[in-house]
């Protein structure tokens, strides 16, 4: 029984962080994320992982994903 709350505490958790990521992508760029501790620019999509069971793929590693593109 706890074990199921916890379970829908923490897909809630991951719920609110993808929407927050979003909500607020030009200032958690630092931000780690919950499910694998990258920071939310390594992210392929710059966004993180929405499930323990599905890691994203990383962003190459001189390319981060982040707000601001720099000037061409
Ligand atoms: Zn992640």
């Amino acid at each position: 029984m706890v074990k199921d709350v916890d379970v829908v505490g923490r897909k809630i958790a991951l719920q609110l962080q993808s929407l927050m990521a979003i909500v607020e992508f030009k200032y958690n760029r630092h931000e780690p994320c919950l499910v694998c501790k990258n920071k939310f620019m390594h992210h392929v999509d710059g966004l993180p992982c929405e499930d323990d069971n599905s890691i994203k793929e990383r962003a190459p590693v001189n390319s981060p994903v982040m707000a601001k593109k720099k000037p061409v």
